[in-house]
């Protein structure tokens, strides 16, 4: 999933104050899921949001909330689009594609980030999410036991360990397993250490990956008629 975080009371009443009827907008999906902004995230957030008004002497300003089940899908945005002439601003509480998402789908409508997006990665114990992807584009998981050295390695290494790695740990943080560590023990389990020892990995295709901003996914088994023309907008 999407791993996000709330940007601060501070931070989004300054974003916010300027308007005079102003949509908390949450999003049921990933952000939901990683407790940044569903539909209880928003609730609680309206309130605090409508008393920190108050006290800068902004009380006229109208806070509502709402939740759509997920901000980076347009058919979801079309249920939304009959209310939306009620506001002049709307502060979303999805990742940062829901945020551009609805700034497209509202071009005079102003469109505020309520999170700070963070990463792809995965609810690791109660309060801790840990990023496991970069979306390189190419995936080699299957040369690693299904741990990723590009996102979970601080050097990104192909060919690891470096000389850091002690009892377990990263030595850019104590606090952080060494990838390698955990690759070479899967593989020991695995019985496909030989293989891990053996070969030295290629190089990483970039090409793919995120230096090739802004990439684009296109299924020509997808494509409705009159768009395979193998070009996208
Ligand atoms: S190899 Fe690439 S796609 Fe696979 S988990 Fe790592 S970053 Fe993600
Ligand atoms: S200690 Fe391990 S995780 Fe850290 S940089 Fe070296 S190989 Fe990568």
């Amino acid at each position: 999933m999407i791993v996000a975080n709330r940007k601060s009371i501070p931070e989004l009443v300054g974003m916010i104050e300027r308007h005079s009827r102003v949509l908390l907008l949450g999003c049921g999906t990933c952000v939901t899921v990683c407790l940044a902004g569903g539909e209880r995230e928003v609730a609680i957030l309206g309130s605090a949001l409508r008393i920190a008004l108050r006290l800068r002497g902004r009380a006229e300003v109208v806070i509502d909330e709402c939740t759509i089940e997920r901000q980076c899908e347009s058919a979801f945005i079309d249920l939304l689009a009959p209310r939306i002439a009620d506001y002049d601003a709307i502060c979303s509480f999805g990742c940062g594609a829901g945020v551009q998402m609805l700034a497209e789908y509202f071009p005079t409508m102003p469109v505020y980030p309520g999170l700070n997006t963070q990463f792809i990665g995965v609810l690791q114990s109660q309060g801790v999410w840990t990023e496991k992807c970069s979306g390189c584009g190419n995936c080699r998981l299957g040369e690693y036991a299904g741990i990723c050295p590009l996102t979970r390695c601080a050097k990104r290494l192909l060919n690891g360990p470096c000389g850091g790695s002690h009892d377990g740990r990263c030595e850019v943080g104590k606090d952080r397993d060494c990838a390698w560590q955990l690759i070479y023990d899967r593989c020991q389990a695995l019985g496909t250490l030989d293989r891990l020892m053996d070969a030295i990995a290629a190089p990483q295709d970039w090409s793919t990956g995120g230096d090739a901003s802004p990439r684009c996914v296109v299924r020509e088994d997808q494509l409705i008629e009159g768009r395979k023309s193998g070009t996208h907008d």
